[in-house]
């Protein structure tokens, strides 16, 4: 585990005084404003979905490495 002592919010390394969280993010996460997260959260601009490999969650992986499972169901197979 890296160092216990800063902020598990989003780059802030600030120290901390509760639930993983420095003064100010605790004040957020008590008054229901920081996401409920377990888990690591993608890097990707404004995402907070679960990390799905690297630090990417599966959306910004796939679009990331351009293959997704959504090409399976690509728009041409609609027939009708
Ligand atoms: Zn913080
Ligand atoms: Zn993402």
């Amino acid at each position: 585990m890296p160092n216990k002592g800063a902020c598990k919010a989003n780059e802030c390394e600030r120290e901390v005084i509760a639930k993983g969280y420095c003064r100010k993010h605790y004040r957020l996460w008590k008054a229901g404003e920081m996401p409920k997260t377990r888990y690591k959260t993608c890097t990707g601009e404004n995402c907070r979905k679960k990390r799905f490999k690297g630090s990417l969650c599966e959306e910004h992986w796939t679009a990331a490495h351009g293959k997704s499972a959504a090409a399976e169901a690509a728009p041409a197979a609609a027939s009708a």
